[in-house]
């Protein structure tokens, strides 16, 4: 059952200065909103409430940059256009942009300005936005951390089901729109193994993408708080491995180079090298 999705966050409208930052991740990042409804227990993003601190949990909470597409407006007319990601920080196409609109909206001005959207959601509320996509500058990929979905569904049980992202995917091809699959964080002794590799390119190699990356689940500050509490709950047993890859650096290092090599052959397997760019 996917309880997390139930819980309404508290909401709160901000303005912002800007809407896009240098990055790097593209030429820019763009984010409509500071927190993320889908509050998947891996999140980096965890990391934004450093700079901006709030008293919920990450997913309890989404700010709300109603002024985004106005300040963005402003931007674009100064700013060379380059290759946007949408979003770093949050997902932005999660259900509160449904009522608000605002991703579609700057995602229409950058497009409108010539710069190219490259988008990452977990979300099929994008499909709605296919028509902005198709025949412009725009990629549209999906992150997958696994492909099953008793592992999905407590990692990342707000998200909607994988099956759906891959579907979205099927559908942004069909639409003519450029697509991308983000596997990772590939998840420790859960879906980082040679069988589990093999079956993610698989997928990608099934979905025809165009670009595919990979990476590791990493020791960011606010991320080991949740893991660890999922671990204790769900895989007890793993506490103490998933501790030592993350932060013995012996360990970590030979995990990392290991994992290195269980992807390369499974990119290799399925003619993906071309496609790949690999963060590990
Ligand atoms: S969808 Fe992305 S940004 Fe949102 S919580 Fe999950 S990993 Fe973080």
């Amino acid at each position: 059952m996917n309880t997390r999705a139930s819980i309404s966050p508290v909401v709160r409208e901000i303005s912002c200065k800007t809407t896009l930052n240098r990055s790097s991740l593209g030429a820019y990042s763009m984010n409509c909103y500071v927190g993320c409804q889908h509050g998947c227990a891996y999140c980096y993003a965890r990391y934004m409430q450093r700079f901006h601190p709030h008293e919920e949990a990450w997913g309890a909470f989404v700010d709300v940059k109603t002024n985004a597409p106005e300040a963005l407006a402003r931007q674009v007319r100064r700013m060379p256009p380059g290759s946007v990601f949408v979003s770093s920080a949050c997902d932005a196409w999660q259900p509160l942009e449904t009522q608000r609109r605002l991703t579609r909206e700057c995602c229409r001005i950058l497009l409108d300005h010539g710069f190219a959207v490259h988008a990452l959601t977990k979300s099929d509320l994008i499909r709605r936005d296919f028509d902005l996509f198709a025949d412009h500058n725009a990629r549209v990929a999906t992150t997958i951390t696994t492909l099953d979905p008793a592992v999905a569904r407590l990692w990342e049980a707000a998200a909607g089901p994988v099956e759906r992202r891959i579907a979205l995917l099927r559908a942004a091809r069909e639409a003519g729109i450029q697509t991308g699959i983000m596997f990772g964080p590939l998840l420790p002794f859960l879906s980082d193994s040679a069988d589990s590799l093999n079956a993610l390119f698989e997928c990608a190699a099934e979905l025809r993408v165009d670009v595919l990356w990979v990476d590791a689940l990493n020791p960011r500050p606010k991320v080991w708080e949740s893991v660890q509490s999922l671990l204790r709950k769900h895989y007890p047993d793993l506490v103490d491995r998933y501790a030592r890859v993350l932060f013995s650096p012996v360990v970590r290092n030979a995990y990392l180079a290991a994992l290195g090599e269980r992807i390369a052959a499974a990119a290799r397997r399925h003619r993906l090298e071309r496609k790949l760019h690999s963060c590990i």
